[in-house]
């Protein structure tokens, strides 16, 4: 066969993260989320982060309940779920009986914050060697779009039709400056999804959450902000350039705790 017949040298450069399960069920993943939803990158993300650490038969994954649930079926490692906001209460019983593991829960940031806030104080109380991924979208998007702990101020929901008025409904939570302010925590970072460089940062903090908690030292945290075009009445792009423009501001991106011991 003459060079010309061969054709052009095909070379993969990326490929599907060989912790999804199959191709049949990437595409089922793929196929349960609305167009531009940023969700199924933190699964991307998480497959990647563990294939690269060499982590994957030790990882037990926690979800909560949201849109992120849909995850659960795509991923080659353990996965279990529970009762609304209480991934932090199973992650913390996992952990105690397999400290081997690598336990990490991915929780909405209704689930998180407003629900489960009681959970995630007492494992943040409490130092547990678990990690917990938090992917904040500033609203309710499963029930329909209302707002959550996280909407910022002035933002339209189904529930704050004239925008979040603070007088009213008060202010936004910021997750990782406030579980970086607890004694027990050896790692606290906020990242985005909404460029190529971002994606390559977030992924970078959710593998060091991996690492302190595979070293042993205290409760590794990563809130991911991800685009929820439908609830934000949004295209895609449009909610890309929101994220820049609107959400980073009010919560910064970057490492608010890194430490490698526990004082
Ligand atoms: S409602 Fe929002 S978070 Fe849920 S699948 Fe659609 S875009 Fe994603």
């Amino acid at each position: 066969m003459n060079k010309k017949a061969e054709g052009p040298k095909k070379e993969k450069v990326v490929g599907t993260p060989a912790l999804f399960v199959t191709e049949w069920w990437t595409q089922f993943l793929w196929d349960m989320y609305c167009p531009g939803c940023q969700t199924p990158l933190v699964g991307r993300l998480i497959a990647e982060a563990i294939e690269e650490l060499g982590i994957g038969d030790r990882a037990i994954m926690v979800m909560g309940n949201g849109c992120h649930a849909y995850l659960a079926g795509g991923l080659d490692f353990d996965v279990t779920s529970g009762g609304h906001g209480r991934a932090p209460d199973i992650a913390t019983a996992m952990k105690r009986v397999m400290p081997d593991g690598i336990v990490f829960t991915v929780q909405g940031d209704g689930d998180c914050v407003a629900i489960g806030a009681d959970a995630l104080i007492g494992a943040l109380s409490r130092g547990e060697k678990i990690t917990i991924i938090m992917v904040n979208n500033t609203n309710y998007g499963t029930t329909g779009g209302q707002m959550a702990p996280t909407t910022i101020v002035g933002q339209v929901t189904t529930t704050s039709p004239q925008g979040r008025n603070p007088d009213v409904e008060g202010y936004p939570t910021h997750a990782a400056e406030l579980v970086a302010t607890f004694r027990g925590v050896s790692y606290s970072a906020r990242g985005s999804l909404h460029t190529t460089a971002n994606y390559r940062r977030t992924k970078k903090y959710i593998t060091t959450a991996f690492q302190r908690q595979a070293e042993g030292v205290g409760l590794s945290f990563v809130e991911v902000i991800t685009a929820c075009p439908p609830n934000w009445h949004m295209t895609p792009i449009e909610s890309l350039a929101w994220i820049e423009e609107k959400a980073i501001p009010d919560f910064p991106l970057g490492e608010f705790k890194n430490v490698t011991h526990i004082e």
